[in-house]
């Protein structure tokens, strides 16, 4: 309660942060507003206020994009206040069923390979269609996760190590996590290709996992803890110059973990490469395409590191850059957001969508898989086919 209350009482109440929160911009309700909610954690902590279902649902509204926190004059640690009292209040709150699906899924392995040959039969036995045309997965309230799903292929085998090709600079690790192995494949051999052409030896060591950002975003610090702990004595052994990570959203979790020797190491893959490899222009063959510019609030608010996308992707010859305006809000995927609250994440999604659209571009980028398929499933659903990739697939595409 006091760690609540010292992070509450840096509030000054100045509301500056309010027009940059998506969920206040489109209620117009203080509660649903980061100023409401730091109030509100604050009146619980000092036991003015009950635990209630509704306390529960305004704090549980918040994407947690953290835009209220990158203008915050403060400095309030709004991200930290709010998963320690999602920890604390967890006696009285649950998980979804398709939240705590989705983290058996992400924490387990097994579970993994068992829903990949699962999902596998399914989209190619035809099922996928038939259930869809049966509107089965509205039905059975699955919807939300059925509507992501890319075309899943046969998962390629990854090996641990990848040597540079040519004259050798750098060993970094690569941070696949737990979906992006199976829902995200053309995005680490895009990844690999363009980190050994640099001239890095890439190691991926088998036994990392989730970067923990599911579970701690849910309540649950303590197996995001052992998450961050497997994932350090995972890469613990080698001699890294950095850890590349290829979905903001894990990046912005690993940054954040308390082992300073790792955390500092993490850096997401374009901006490792507009640092370390900034003479790629030379060996990229010209691609005459209007790119659009997702950024991830990830990229943006935690990373710090939005200009980065477009250092990489400027080095491709011929290429126009078309960034989505400033004023774009958060997509509405945010983790596990899209899947608890489809009403707020389809508003947030559409405008996002109405920007993109009046770019009119060839191809669509985003640097975290979450935010890409979510807005893949929205663009499916209207009807348009626009290619949604990561920047580095479309930098592997250029060699
Ligand atoms: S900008 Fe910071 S200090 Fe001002 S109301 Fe928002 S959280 Fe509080
Ligand atoms: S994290 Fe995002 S949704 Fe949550 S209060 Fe801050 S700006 Fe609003």
């Amino acid at each position: 309660m006091n760690d609540l209350l010292k992070d509450a009482d840096l509030c000054v109440k100045c509301g500056l942060c309010l027009p940059h929160c998506p969920t206040y911009t489109h209620t117009q309700n203080e509660n649903e507003s980061p100023r409401g909610r730091i109030a509100l954690i604050q009146a619980w902590a000092g036991q003015k206020l009950a635990s209630s279902e509704k306390l529960v649902e305004h704090i549980d509204n918040c994407l947690l994009c953290r835009s209220c926190e990158r203008v915050c004059p403060a400095v309030v640690p709004y991200s930290r206040l709010i998963d320690n009292f999602r920890n604390q209040i967890q006696t009285g709150r649950k998980s979804s069923v398709r939240v705590s699906l989705i983290k058996k899924v992400a924490h387990n392995q097994n579970a993994r390979r068992l829903l990949q040959k699962s999902l596998r039969f399914y989209q190619t036995s035809h099922l996928q269609s038939s259930a869809r045309w049966l509107k089965l997965p509205q039905l059975l309230g699955f919807q939300p996760i059925e509507r992501l799903l890319p075309e899943t292929k046969q998962p390629a085998v990854l090996a641990n190590f990848y040597p540079a090709s040519g004259e050798k600079h750098g060993n970094v690790g690569l941070f696949v996590g737990c979906m992006g192995a199976w829902l995200d494949q053309k995005t680490i051999h895009a990844a690999i290709q363009v980190l050994t052409t640099v001239g890095c030896d890439v190691y991926l060591p088998k036994q990392q996992t989730c970067c923990g950002a599911l579970a701690l975003h849910d309540g649950d610090q303590t197996i995001a803890a052992q998450l961050a702990e497997d994932n350090v004595r995972s890469f613990g052994g080698l001699e890294l110059d950095a850890i590349i990570s290829i979905a903001s959203g894990c990046g912005s979790q690993l940054r954040e973990y308390s082992n300073s020797g790792f955390a500092g190491k993490v850096m997401d893959i374009s901006q490792f490469l507009s640092q370390f490899a900034s003479d790629l222009s030379k060996r990229l063959k010209p691609l005459p395409k209007t790119v659009c510019v997702h950024t991830p609030c990830s990229l943006k608010n935690v990373l710090r590191s939005e200009q980065s996308v477009f250092k990489l992707l400027g080095q491709i010859p011929g290429l126009t850059l078309a960034p989505l305006p400033e004023t774009v809000q958060c997509c509405g995927s945010a983790g596990s957001y899209m899947l608890d609250h489809p009403k707020m994440a389809q508003t947030l999604l559409n405008d996002v969508l109405e920007s993109v659209l009046q770019k009119q571009p060839d191809i669509l980028v985003s640097s975290n898989m979450g935010c890409a398929l979510h807005i893949a499933a929205g663009l499916r659903e209207r009807g348009i086919k626009l290619d949604v990739v990561h920047p580095v697939v479309l930098v592997a595409g250029q060699l």
